[in-house]
């Protein structure tokens, strides 16, 4: 089959890789019908995730129709059409059954190179390097999915592709970074980085009864996109952020602060960027906290800060002192899309949110590199890059 496989720091390609087969008697093979490329997956594209290997097939975020099952699989069958979550998770051990997917503790069979970096394992999860497993992601014709009768939602009505796709990542993936702010009518929410996943937690938070959203990036098209949603926005290239959140909510802050950046995020201040772009190059920093230094010191005193953006290892600087004196509760995740499937495709078809509305670009998945490119170069105002095989 074809598929879009890592081939090294900044260098993606379509190649021809053997079909996946059933390994497990609870896996199903998928052909993809729809895929797309995620911000994160430029975290591996620009090498800043560590055990990649040359040939290694990416992608996680994905759905289909399954055309084989293995015999322990019950609840699909070929034919049915489903939106594949991207952590996988085995529904049966101490995490899954509390509803924690993303720290599914049977999923990653490469647990033990986790281990050293986070202390314990997360989830095994497609198309994101060996450390998460080592499974072949779904940029490609077809993915074998593991524990299928766990993640996989079936999609029994005509709602298309584009509308259901970012049930698998990006959609709930938002959602929870806005329910961990705990928001109550009232309230103020910023939100660092206005990309996919920015704009999916700045819907959320407007669903769950904020008051205001206040969007924080530098790229206008992504700005402008965070405006027509409803938020106020702040191009933090023009304007000194903590100043203007501060002069925004009357001198208290944002009640949470959403970081929806992660490792790779840039700053105005050429030293400060220069302090960590050196620390990373040099490997004692691996990740660039911009983004989450700033919703620390912006929080409003008791708020919460959460983190849905991807960070790897280990960042400096951090302001451990405003988080403990002012009462700042942290939380972050990857997400645990198992638990919103249902109650967000309920959503989709009540019309509350058309999630397609992120989409700027569709190609054949021959053009992934392209795609790869012009998402990484905020080159004509790419937002989200769909992909058909
Ligand atoms: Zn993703
Ligand atoms: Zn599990």
């Amino acid at each position: 089959m074809r598929a879009n496989c890592w081939m090294g720091r900044n260098h993606v390609e379509v190649r021809d890789v053997p079909d996946p087969r059933i390994l497990n008697s609870r896996d199903a093979i998928v052909r993809i019908t729809s895929t797309a490329i995620c911000g994160s997956d430029l975290h591996l594209y620009d090498g800043y995730i560590p055990t990649m290997k040359k040939g290694d097939v990416l992608g996680h975020e994905f759905m289909g129709e399954v055309v084989e099952t293995g015999p322990d699989v019950t609840g699909l069958r070929a034919g049915d059409r489903v939106v594949v979550p991207f952590p996988i998770a085995c529904g049966a051990c101490d995490a899954c059954e509390h509803g924690l997917y993303s720290v599914c503790e049977n999923s990653n069979p490469n647990a033990g190179m986790a281990e050293k970096v986070m202390g314990y394992s997360p989830a095994g999860i497609f198309g994101y390097s060996h450390m998460l497993g080592g499974f072949a992601g779904g940029q490609a014709e077809y993915a074998r999915v593991p524990f299928a009768d766990v993640g996989p939602i079936k999609i029994e009505d005509d709602l298309p592709d584009e509308q259901v796709l970012f049930l698998s990542d990006i959609f709930p993936t938002g959602w929870m970074g806005a329910e961990m702010c705990d928001i109550t009518p009232g309230d103020v929410i910023a939100v660092w980085g206005a990309g996919p996943v920015g704009q999916f937690a700045i819907a959320s938070a407007f669903l769950m009864g904020a008051e205001r959203v206040i969007a924080i990036d530098r790229i206008p098209y992504r700005l402008d996109k965070a405006e027509r949603a409803g938020a106020e926005v702040l191009d933090y290239e023009r304007t000194d952020v903590l100043d203007a959140l501060r002069d925004m909510t009357a001198g208290r802050g944002p009640d949470a602060c959403i970081d929806a950046v992660g490792i790779e995020a840039h700053h105005p201040a050429p030293l400060m960027y220069g302090y960590d772009r050196a620390k990373q190059a040099t490997r004692t920093e691996t990740d660039r906290p911009f983004a989450l230094r700033e919703a620390i010191m912006a929080c409003r005193n008791g708020g919460v800060v959460s983190v849905v953006g991807v960070y790897g290892g280990f960042v400096d600087k951090f302001p451990m002192g405003s988080l403990m004196n002012r009462s700042i509760t942290l939380r972050g995740a990857q997400c645990h899309v198992q638990r919103y499937l249902r109650p967000l495709l309920e959503r989709i078809r009540a019309g509350d949110i058309d999630p397609g509305f992120v989409i700027s670009h569709r190609m054949p998945l021959e053009d992934a590199p392209h795609g790869y490119e012009i998402f990484r170069q905020k080159e004509d105002d790419c937002l989200k890059v769909v992909l058909t095989p």
